[in-house]
């Protein structure tokens, strides 16, 4: 036993929290030589523009500390690129800061705006990270569950009467990400309204992920919710490069908002990680100047990559839920006569040769996405082809 401490050193608010779905799914596709189709991460690599410029930064001597806020290139870069693409006015010095990924913006800033006790609305099934830094800052949690709608392809969407029904009078803020990461909903404008409306009415605060706001099908946009009436002030929005450029392990992210919101998040990371990558963030700069092409070919070749999967998953049996947005798409495994997605997703890899996340565990209902097992399309065609026809094989369609 160590000193000091009871059987379990881990403080309780943490304790409902072991390893993340991503590294268990990540680690048996690895033991079994499965296709990995759980983590999202994408097999090819960003710009090579991008690639080069970080090795010369390095090389050229770019490896101490940077400024805490970020370095200033790429703080008015993502001002510029907000301002370009939304009509968003940031003031680059104080109304943007650079983090170690969008994860580090999502913890920095729930730590920065939530006092114990306060609540938090999220939709579900939700990216794992949020559930974890509200227990961390003594917040609690209030689902409101997307479901699929009755058309076809299934888009998930909530009822804008459930998400009046979760914000009580200790709701401080509702946590919105779009393009919805396990979904690929896209919140349309309508649904933002109805967002913006319970934000107003109950003087909340939106924290907004909007990590995957490149990565769109169908002609399907993305609105950022501050660009909704009387949401500016109350909006701080979180994004990165990993999911833009393909290079998630840059670690390289930006909040952005009103000086105040930015000001919380940003006295917690600096005690966090006071700072983030130097090198990385100068050829991100450059990036997001100058490879707008390079982003608008992934995101055809993402589509096409949608419909490859989404056919091949069909063939093998699972009902596709159709996404408009991000890199993942989410099967209903009923269909092939299954219904519990965690066993499934935990023997797939030895009985198929294939690894998949479950969505419930994304869930503070399990309920409601116990059947839903979600695949990430953000892989070489071969890779897909390899992993469906496995599926097909292990599934006997
Ligand atoms: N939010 C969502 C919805 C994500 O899917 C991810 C991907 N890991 C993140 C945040 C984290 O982004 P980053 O790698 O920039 O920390
Ligand atoms: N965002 C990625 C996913 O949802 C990876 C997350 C992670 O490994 N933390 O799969």
């Amino acid at each position: 036993m160590l000193p000091g401490v009871d059987d379990e050193p881990l403080v309780t608010r943490m304790r409902p929290f072991g390893e993340t779905i991503f590294a268990e799914m990540s680690r048996l596709a690895a033991e079994t030589g499965s296709v990995n189709l759980g983590q999202g991460f994408p097999d090819t690599d960003g710009p090579s523009s991008l690639l080069e410029a970080a090795a010369r930064h390095i090389r050229e001597g770019v490896n101490q500390y940077p400024p805490g806020p970020g370095r200033p290139e790429l703080r008015s870069a993502v001002a510029d690129d907000r301002k370009r693409r939304y009509g968003i006015d940031l003031d680059p010095d104080t109304e943007v800061y650079i983090t170690v990924g969008a994860t580090g913006g999502i913890a920095s800033a729930v730590l920065g705006l939530i006092e114990a006790g306060d609540e938090v609305v999220v939709f579900e099934p939700m990216y794992d990270s949020y559930a974890a830094v509200i227990a961390l800052a003594g917040g609690v949690r209030r689902s409101v569950t997307l479901r699929p709608d009755a058309g076809a392809g299934g888009r998930f969407t909530f009822d804008p009467a459930e998400l009046r029904a979760a914000v009580g009078p200790r709701t401080r803020m509702i946590i919105v990400n779009t393009p919805h990461n396990p979904t690929g909903t896209v919140f349309t404008r309508d649904e933002l309204a109805a967002v913006a409306e319970v934000c107003r009415d109950n003087d909340l605060i939106a924290l907004t992920d909007e990590v995957y706001e490149h990565l769109l099908f169908d002609g399907a946009e993305h609105h950022p919710l501050a660009t909704l009436p009387g949401m500016a002030e109350r909006t701080l929005a979180v994004s990165s490069v990993g999911k833009t450029f393909s290079v998630t392990a840059w670690k390289t992210g930006w909040v952005m908002g009103p000086e105040p919101l930015v000001r919380a998040a940003r006295t917690v990371n600096q005690f966090l990680t006071f700072t983030a990558n130097g090198a990385l963030q100068l050829a991100v700069a450059d990036a997001l100047r100058g490879e707008g092409a390079w982003v608008q070919r992934q995101r055809d070749a993402l589509q096409a990559k949608r419909d490859r999967l989404c056919a091949g998953l069909r063939s093998a049996g699972l009902e596709v839920l159709r996404p408009q947005g991000t890199y993942f798409v989410i099967t209903d495994i009923r269909a092939l006569g299954y219904s519990d997605g965690i066993e499934l997703a935990r023997s797939l890899p030895r009985t198929a040769g294939v690894a998949a996340v479950p969505a419930q565990v994304l869930y503070d209902n399990p309920e409601e996405g116990r059947h839903l097992v979600r695949f990430a399309f953000c892989k070489r065609d071969d890779v897909l082809d390899t992993a469906v026809e496995r599926l097909v094989a292990a599934f006997g369609s």
